[in-house]
């Protein structure tokens, strides 16, 4: 049997490969291999949530940032880009717009803004938690510290997503300036594990500089850490960016590293990212039928969503929009899944 084949069987088994073999199997993998992944996660996905697709109303609240990594739009120093922050109320009226739309998780995402301090993130969170008990709440605002994120769990914040961005210290570096550290990113994804969140890490597919062996370092991090989330999409270039020249990652290889994580981690709640829905008109169906189990329609306000351009083109109408989670339903029951209505918690040890 070929060595590539002999690795995916073994990654079947034990739910685990060293760094070399996570490495040599993307390297050389085969279309054979790519099936064989896919299937089983394929039947993992199935065996523990179903034909579910989970939805989370995804609400970007700021794109005022004060970081200035290489790879993304709203970096501090782009100067093209109109800066934008929600009020309270303006949240909230996307928080009810998503409610009655039948999304029962909220994310906030944003920029890392210093106006949302503690005090402010606390007030959201719980006149979010006051007027709808029943759902969750993700935060994903960046590097916190361990108090902050104390008190935002306190306040009633479920979820946090923080993606590493990438296991691979070096790498990390150069994707970043100087004042950004790969420690303290790492740092603050244990805590907030350690408070109780429910945590999502994730990487680029196909950023500058990665080499198989990063991504292989990704996965074994994944293994390790076990997040509950794992948020991983293209990379896409931004024309105002110091990356705007590198080429973008593959729709491919990133539903290639959905099917290894199902099989890694097979309670792992993962998405079916905008990204992959920007570079490819099925991105969603293909991250779907790869083992992923989530999407995040955008509910922000309509001048808000052209603004957080992380990237590229970023999609934010059609189906995209949360409003238009029917047609995406449809979608979904064309390959045989369907979007459920619920807070869509992990689902911890199912058999
Ligand atoms: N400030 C928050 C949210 C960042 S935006 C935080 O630090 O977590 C959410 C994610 O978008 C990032 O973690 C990054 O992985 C992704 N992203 C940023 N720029 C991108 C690009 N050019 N292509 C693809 N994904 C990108």
């Amino acid at each position: 049997m070929n060595k590539c084949i002999e690795l995916a069987n073994k990654l079947i088994k034990n739910k685990s490969l060293e760094i070399e073999e996570y490495e040599y199997l993307i390297e050389n993998k085969s279309e054979e291999v790519v099936d064989i992944l896919n299937k089983e996660a394929v039947k993992l996905r199935q065996e523990v949530y179903g034909n579910d697709v989970f939805i989370r109303g995804l609400i970007e609240i700021s794109n005022i940032c004060k970081n200035d990594c290489y790879y993304c739009g709203i970096r501090k120093s782009n100067s093209n880009c109109t800066r934008y922050r929600l009020t309270k109320d303006d949240i909230l009226s996307c928080a009810r717009l998503g409610y009655e739309l039948g999304f029962r998780t909220f994310v906030l995402q944003g920029g890392e803004d210093p106006y949302f301090t503690d005090e402010v993130l606390i007030e959201i969170i719980k006149a979010i938690k006051d007027e709808f008990p029943d759902v969750a709440i993700t935060l994903s605002m960046g590097e916190r510290t361990k108090e902050s994120y104390e008190s935002l769990w306190e306040a009633g914040a479920d979820r946090y997503l923080l993606r590493h961005e990438t296991a691979n210290k070096d790498h990390y570096e150069k994707l970043h300036p100087e004042q950004m550290s790969f420690d303290n990113r790492m740092e603050c994804l244990t805590n907030l594990k350690e408070i109780g969140y429910q945590v999502g890490a994730g990487f680029m597919v196909g950023s500058p500089y990665q080499t198989s062996r990063n991504l292989a370092e990704d996965l074994k991090f994944i293994e390790e850490f076990k997040p509950d989330m794992c948020g991983i999409g293209p990379y896409i270039s931004h024309k105002s960016t110091p990356f705007k020249n590198e080429k973008s990652g593959s729709v491919d290889q990133t539903c290639f590293l959905l099917s290894i994580i199902r099989i890694i981690h097979k309670e792992v709640l993962l998405p079916a990212t905008t990204a992959l829905g920007t570079m490819d008109e099925f991105g969603r169906e293909k991250g779907i039928l790869s083992g992923a189990n989530v999407v995040m329609p955008n509910l922000s306000p309509d001048d808000a969503k052209a603004k957080y351009e992380l990237y590229d083109n970023k999609i934010h109408s059609g189906l995209e929009a949360a409003e238009n989670l029917k047609q995406l339903d449809e979608r979904f029951k064309k390959i045989g899944y369907k979007i459920a209505i619920s807070r869509g918690d992990i689902k911890k040890g199912s058999k």
